[in-house]
């Protein structure tokens, strides 16, 4: 089995910031064969190693030293289980939103709420993605990875991969795990989460308990709200929300009673977006980067902006909001290399 290799392949069209970058070497994975045959190859030449998949939470180099490997893997399986219980096994490569689409069309539910995440299926247990109450922990059953280590595939199962806000294993592991597979518990019984207040007002009377219902809703907030990449480059959010202890959210109250707060167990989530705003970077531009002019959360490439635009304007709006509220904001998308 020998693997496609491509030098100095171009990776703007691979990244939704847009950024103008070259991967020095750049491959696909399909099959478990082309993970094992790329093991060896980046061994062989001891060449660094980033796996991508959609490339909606990276933020590029002009240059990438080594291979890029796009993990390509495809498959969608359905099994009954007792009850109205489904699991479903996704490839690593399936379009994270199309396969959300195709499991509403058999009638199987639980992951509408995470409607229009850009990306695969392989990277939404990366940084346990989320929107709208809803974690990808909260459905996931398994990940099926290649160990780097052990030389080998396996699951591991949902505590194995210790998810958190914003966070997993493979996050912190990023050299050792390739996911190749990932498998969800879903059902054909609705369970709709209706816990986030503007999708709960987005619903028609009645249709509270129809996941098709609640897949538009969330599409059309998302829609109304989020710039699309593919006209305007950007990774999302570009902050964490911080979490802060209760006495650090009492602190703050008292100095912004307007503050906008989550529970979250017994510390509080902070929603960044809110501090951003308050201190006026809403709309902001400097070089060929900027702040979403409506949402502060965003930050965007308008054309020819490159990392270290983006880097510097992260910084600055990060030291801008330690001063001010004493809280550091944590980047959410990978910086690579
Ligand atoms: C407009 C927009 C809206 C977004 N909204 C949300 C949101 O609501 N909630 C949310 O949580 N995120 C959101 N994101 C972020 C992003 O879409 C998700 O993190 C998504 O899961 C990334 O998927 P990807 O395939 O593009 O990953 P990539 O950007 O290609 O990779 C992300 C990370 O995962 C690693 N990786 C990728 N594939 C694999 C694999 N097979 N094995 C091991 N590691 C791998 C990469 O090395 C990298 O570290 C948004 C992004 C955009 C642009």
């Amino acid at each position: 089995m020998s693997l496609q290799l491509y030098s100095d392949y171009p990776l703007r069209r691979l990244n939704t910031f847009g950024f103008e970058s070259y991967a020095q070497c750049f491959t696909r994975l399909e099959t478990a064969g082309d993970v094992i045959s790329l093991h060896r190859y980046v061994d062989e030449h001891r060449l660094p190693l980033l796996l991508i998949g959609g490339g909606s939470n990276l933020i590029l180099g002009p240059k990438v030293p080594g291979v890029v490997a796009q993990v390509a893997i495809a498959g969608m399986e359905l099994e009954a289980l007792a009850g109205d219980a489904v699991r479903v096994t996704l490839g690593a490569g399936e379009n994270w939103h199309g396969s959300i689409e195709r499991l509403l069309e058999q009638g199987v539910y639980g992951l509408e709420n995470l409607a229009l995440i850009p990306g695969c299926a392989g990277a939404a247990p990366v940084q346990n993605i989320g929107a709208y109450g809803v974690e990808v922990k909260d459905r996931l059953e398994a990940v099926e990875v290649y160990d780097w280590q052990q030389r080998r595939f396996y699951w591991l199962d949902n505590a194995e991969c210790r998810f958190a806000y914003r966070d997993s294993i493979f996050k912190h592991e990023t050299d050792r795990y390739l996911i190749t597979r990932v498998r969800f518990l879903l059902s054909r019984q609705p369970d709709c989460v209706l816990s986030y207040k503007p999708l709960r007002d987005a619903i028609e009377p009645g249709q509270e308990g129809n996941p098709r219902a609640i897949f538009d809703a969330v599409c059309r907030i998302r829609r109304a709200k989020l710039p699309d990449p593919t006209l305007l480059g950007n990774a999302g959010s570009f902050f964490k929300n911080p979490i802060v202890t209760a006495g650090q959210y009492q602190a703050l109250r008292q100095r912004y009673p307007d503050m906008v707060a989550y529970p979250e167990g017994e510390e509080f989530k902070l929603a960044a977006g809110w501090l951003i705003d308050r201190q006026g970077w809403k709309g902001y531009r400097q070089e060929g980067v900027g702040v979403h002019e409506h949402q502060a959360l965003v930050l965007v490439n308008y054309g020819e902006g490159n990392r270290q635009q983006i880097e510097r304007l992260a910084e600055r709006i990060q030291s801008d909001v330690l001063e001010q509220y004493g809280v550091q904001l944590e980047v959410e998308p990978r910086f690579y290399p």
